[in-house]
């Protein structure tokens, strides 16, 4: 083909709207050597029937994020690109049938008034004012917002198309791509009308994302929802209201009923997520046709008779209107809801921006998103909740079948802090599972591995409805408590299986290390921790550096940050240097060992020197197995962390446990060790450390070796040293009634918003409620007081000293 592009920095594969939206945004950024190849027609995929609702509530801080920037985006597009489209900014209304709604609801206005939006909260009498054909039977409020609307998607798809192309990105339609290889350092991606050589690829495929993923050899986990919505006759009602309002009503989403229902022109559309669901394309008898574009489902209203019942009843207009059209389509589904955005895992210079259950409410963040991971290699919104690398080997077909339909058929579930959904379970078992099984565990899910949160006693109630609460108090506040002070007064065992480690081995891999990390490797012998920046000075992440010989580095950090944390350090590994980077994650075990009797139980069962001080590391051997000992404590006790072959764990815990019988040693879980590591100030990652905040704004300064010739993000801490943070970590102990504050709980001083909650819980051994957050810096000084957001309410808080609340000197930790 004359035209056809035989070159270009990056390739899209799919032309859907948030393929179009990434190269739009890859334009704007200046990057417009840049091809977009599409199967069939643009929106040809899961756009052209989308029913175009543009939420921005979300309860996830970066989704949120991204759908405000997309209502910015779409509400001038058409004007600035010049393609006129359909957009009304009708604004929603957002049921709620109990109490605790309305408590996610407060949680979510006040993240969205601190990202700028409107939200506001509705009594039930203000209902009706807001959309006169409703019935509040069985409601308690809602939650109005006023940027909600829906837009045309196919409009929206070619105004960002014309945009791009304006701008000098190219598209080709009817151009589906066949197969793609690497060529040293250059992609080449097949197509029946030519190949194209390129830096960069973009798998955009929608659902067939996974097909696509397979050309790369990568498996995208996703699963193909069939969603229904349908399409009444104009209802005379709606017709003469709207004419006499100029207006159309505002978007309704009775959550709890679980279903939105909107105008249509003058008729409605209701579109349920119903808990009976049907993935598609999952069997053998089944298969995914070979071309799927602009096609639907057979329709099937069965499956949402209960919801067009209850619909018919919250607006009876619906019931006095025929239906007059039904679409069913794919939704493609990853394993927690949210899309990938981000890194191809373990594939050089390929990125993925699929597997959107609402694409079109997200493609303008996502596009913008997606253009800053390529062009440069980081995101403004630390957008870890969409990063295709959280999801690990555990995320399989399976797993992913089981989670979609959980997902999909609870889509506007609340995501309550001490519950555990429980399809997909079981994927990542610690060989001593059973044992802690026996023993109560109540376990939650960290990176696929099962992890006790709490041990439940007999006669506790461990239901699923009983962690249906935003309350601190539970059948496990007791347990938890019980848990903490058995660290603090005698000793505890917590299987911390799944820790992700890497091995780094060679000459120069320390040196090399050290150009990483702000601090310094530590000594042999010795562990250590390593904050590691971006070039912007961002925690990317921590890990701990165990040096376990001169060139032998062992590296542990998050179960969940295990592919994230391995491409970073593969990243920035010098081709050819001969240091080697090996992942070890699924080989050992571990135990957080802790706790004042934690010496003298350890002394009966080994050998080791356990007068070695804090940040030590040795070798022994406990039941005939080599263990290692590190002296470091997450729960700010007296304690090691046993590390173990994995084949061995049974029989060291074993011995540990009996040791530790007569010396009250009680087994711990997540929720506790939680509360432990609030006391003593200590970071969780991708909460209190994501890369929305610097190395020195997270109050890390003394991870900072500034005497270093260099590492990644020192010129740019240097600058803001100079320039003073703007904001600055801080804790604040809350008097914070029954809920403790959740991540992104507004801090404010007066009626200023001065900040933003990173952590909080509660801390059984100080019996204070705890928030960890970000202040401007002029308040956090010891003993300023601020309040903190929590649920709607605000509650005096104080800034505390820069220092842990338990045991600030660490002598606990050292004696
Ligand atoms: C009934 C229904 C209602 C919905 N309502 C809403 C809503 O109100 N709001 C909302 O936000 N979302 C909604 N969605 C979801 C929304 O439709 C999707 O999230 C969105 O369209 C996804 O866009 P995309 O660009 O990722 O994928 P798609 O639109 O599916 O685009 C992917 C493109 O890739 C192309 N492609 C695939 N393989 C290749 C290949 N090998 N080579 C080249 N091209 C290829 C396909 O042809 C396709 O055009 C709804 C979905 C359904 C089914």
């Amino acid at each position: 083909m004359a035209d056809f592009p035989s070159t270009a920095r990056v390739v899209i594969i799919g032309g859907g709207v948030v393929g179009v939206s990434s190269l739009y945004h890859l334009a704007l950024k200046g990057w417009t050597d840049c091809v977009l190849l599409e199967k069939n027609e643009l929106t040809s995929g899961s756009t052209w029937h989308a029913a175009g609702n543009v939420p921005t509530f979300s309860a996830s801080w970066s989704v949120m994020n991204m759908q405000r920037y997309s209502t910015e985006l779409y509400r001038d597009l058409g004007e600035r690109v010049d393609y006129p489209m359909n957009y009304h900014v009708t604004g929603s209304l957002r049921l709620a049938h109990s109490r605790n709604r309305m408590m996610e609801f407060e949680r979510v206005c006040g993240m969205g008034r601190y990202q700028g939006l409107d939200v506001d909260m509705c009594a039930v009498s203000d209902l009706k004012d807001r959309h006169p054909f409703l019935e509040t039977h069985e409601l308690e409020g809602g939650l109005f917002d006023p940027c909600d609307g829906d837009i045309d998607p196919a409009q929206l798809t070619q105004a960002l198309a014309k945009g791009a192309r304006d701008l000098g990105a190219k598209i080709v339609r009817f151009c589906p791509v066949t197969e793609v290889r690497r060529d040293g350092d250059e992609w080449v991606v097949s197509t029946p009308q030519g190949d194209i050589r390129c830096e960069k690829v973009v798998n955009a495929a929608g659902y067939r994302a996974q097909e696509v993923g397979a050309m790369f050899g990568r498996f995208v986990p996703m699963v193909s929802m069939s969603h229904q919505y349908l399409l009444t006759d104009p209802v005379p009602e709606l017709e003469a209201w709207s004419n006499e309002h100029g207006a159309k009503l505002p978007l309704l989403r009775d959550v709890d009923s679980s279903y939105y229902l909107r105008q249509e022109k003058f008729g409605l559309n209701l579109g349920p997520y119903e808990r009976n669901c049907r993935a598609h394309w999952i069997t053998a008898d089944d298969p995914m046709p070979d071309d799927f574009s602009f096609q639907l489902y057979p329709d099937d209203l069965d499956r949402l008779e209960w919801y067009i019942e209850d619909a018919m009843a919250r607006v009876p207009l619906l019931g006095t209107a025929g239906i007059s059209n039904v679409i069913n389509g794919p939704i493609p589904y990853t394993p927690d809801g949210n899309p990938l955005i981000g890194p191809m895992p373990g594939v050089p210079n390929a990125y993925e921006a699929c597997v959107f259950t609402f694409g079109i409410a997200q493609a303008g963040g996502a596009g913008k998103v997606m253009a800053e991971w390529i062009v440069d290699g980081g995101t403004e919104w630390d957008m870890w909740s969409c990063d295709p690398r959280r999801f690990t080997a555990y995320a399989d077909q399976d797993h992913t079948n089981q989670k979609g339909m959980e997902v999909y058929g609870h889509e506007y579930a609340m995501h309550f802090p001490h519950h555990v959904w429980p399809a997909g379970r079981d994927k990542r078992l610690s060989t001593i599972h059973d044992r802690l099984k026996e023993r109560g565990a109540q376990f939650g899910v960290y990176g696929g591995w099962e992890r006790a949160n709490w041990f439940a006693q007999p006669g506790d109630d461990t239901s699923d409805d009983a962690s249906h609460t935003w309350e601190r108090g539970g059948p496990w506040l007791q347990r938890i408590r019980e848990e903490c002070h058995a660290v603090r007064d005698a000793a505890g065992i917590l299987n911390l299986c799944g820790f992700s480690r890497y091995t780094v081995t060679g000459a120069g891999a320390a040196d090399w290390l050290n150009g990483l990390i702000t601090g310094t490797v530590p000594k042999e012998g010795r562990i250590g921790l390593g904050y590691f920046a971006d070039e912007k000075g961002r925690v990317v992440t921590e890990m701990s550096l165990i040096r376990l010989a001169d060139e032998k580095v062992l590296l542990i950090t998050a179960a969940a940050a295990e592919l994230h944390d391995l491409e970073w350090l593969q990243r920035y590994l010098p081709a050819g240097s001969g240091i080697v980077i090996e992942n070890r994650t699924e080989d050992f075990d571990c135990q957080i060992f802790t706790g004042p009797k934690s010496r003298d139980i350890l002394a009966g069962i080994c050998d080791a020197d356990l007068g070695q001080p804090w940040l030590t590391i040795q070798r022994t051997a406990i039941a005939g197995k080599t263990v290692h000992l590190f002296r470091v404590s997450y729960a700010g006790e007296l304690g090691w962390e046993i590390h173990t072959n994995v084949e061995d764990t049974p029989a060291v815990y074993d011995a540990v446990w009996n040791a530790g019988q007569r010396h009250s040693l009680k087994p711990f879980g997540m929720f506790a060790l939680n509360s432990l590591r609030l006391e003593k100030g200590y970071r969780a990652w991708k909460g209190d450390l994501s890369t929305d905040y610097t190395v020195l704004e997270g109050g890390l300064d003394r991870f900072v070796r500034w005497s270093k010739d260099d590492f990644v993000g020192k010129q740019a801490l240097e600058i803001e040293k100079q320039a003073g943070s703007k904001k600055r970590f801080a804790t604040l102990v809350v008097e914070a009634g029954p809920c403790d504050a959740p991540y992104m709980s507004t801090i404010w001083h007066g009626d200023e918003k001065v900040g933003e909650t990173t952590s909080g819980g509660w801390g059984h051994r100080i019996d204070k409620s705890i928030a960890l957050g970000m202040v401007r810096t002029d308040l956090a000084a010891e003993g300023t007081a601020l309040d903190v957001e929590i649920f709607g309410d605000r509650r005096p808080a104080i800034v505390q000293a820069d220092q842990p609340l338990y045991d600030p000197d660490n002598l606990r930790l050292r004696i």
